[in-house]
């Protein structure tokens, strides 16, 4: 009698237990399906908030004055003409950064920095790369990924996956290691020299098949060789970009215009300590 009562009990157990894990499938199951029905809408609200609970406002710092925002632009890590930098020698500039206490910022934190004047820490950096060499993935994104930096790389739209530069893979396996990708307009002209037309198809062109395929809010544009003029800085705001970068040399300051903000340029042969001047020099 004994046997049977622990039986039933056992019995009783397992089914309850099983119960359970049936309602928890089934609500997994429904929110799956809830999930996928809003499908992007419910994406860029997670990505938002994902974004804003990475942030921390609550700890960010008021600055009293205006804030000079170090924007590095770095090209391809090789050697062989002034825009190159050797990897060893970007090794050493990323453990400069990380030996002094810098936090290196996303698109959408260097925007709120400049647009709030307020900090996430004292010593803030936005490290950029134009046009998206391959070399990014295998020389830089190592370190990055290393040390757990950010940094933003300004794609082609057209050069994607052409020999020696980025491929879909890289794009999408840095992207998930806290890279970003903008824009580097479709065809890399010098837009100073097109007409307003074709500006706004290389501006709004990029920015649509870069939010579309990275499902993403792409917030900068790099103007191909820093060229510029009055219609562009007009059409780069009106495409829904937040910031363009130049090549003109400087701190980016708000002043300077959100569309037209400065960078320093990284060139060969600088040592740490050279570094470490042009960044905290402003
Ligand atoms: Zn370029």
């Amino acid at each position: 009698m004994k046997k049977i009562c622990i039986f039933i009990a056992v019995g009783f157990v397992l089914l309850f237990i099983s119960g359970c894990m049936g309602m928890k499938q089934q609500t997994e199951g429904n929110q799956q399906a809830v999930k996928e029905e809003k499908g992007q809408a419910k994406e860029t609200k997670q990505t938002q908030q994902k974004e804003a609970a990475e942030l921390d406002k609550q700890k960010w710092i008021q600055q009293k004055e205006p804030v000079a925002l170090p924007i590095l632009m770095y090209h391809s890590l090789s050697s062989g003409n002034s825009l190159r930098v050797p990897k060893s020698e970007f090794a050493a500039h990323m453990k400069w950064l990380i030996d002094n206490g810098y936090v290196t910022l996303s698109p959408e934190e260097a925007y709120q920095v400049l647009m709030t004047n307020s900090t996430p820490s004292e010593k803030f950096v936005l490290i950029t790369f134009d046009d998206g060499y391959s070399d990014n993935y295998t020389k830089a994104f190592p370190i990055l990924k290393q040390y757990g930096m950010k940094a933003t790389i300004f794609m082609i739209e057209q050069s994607i996956g052409r020999p020696n530069h980025l491929t879909d893979d890289q794009m999408d396996e840095m992207i998930a290691n806290r890279l970003s990708i903008e824009s580097h307009t479709i065809h890399h002209l010098e837009l100073n020299r097109l007409s307003k037309k074709q500006q706004e198809e290389e501006l709004k062109g990029s920015k649509a098949f870069f939010d579309q395929r990275f499902s993403q809010r792409t917030r900068m544009v790099s103007y191909p060789v820093g060229r510029y003029n009055e219609d562009t800085l007009k059409l780069a705001k009106e495409a829904g970009y937040q910031m363009a970068v130049t090549t003109e040399p400087g701190h980016a300051k708000k002043e300077q215009g959100m569309m037209s903000l400065h960078r320093l340029r990284i060139s060969p042969g600088l040592s740490p300590e050279s570094f470490g001047r042009l960044i905290e020099g402003n």
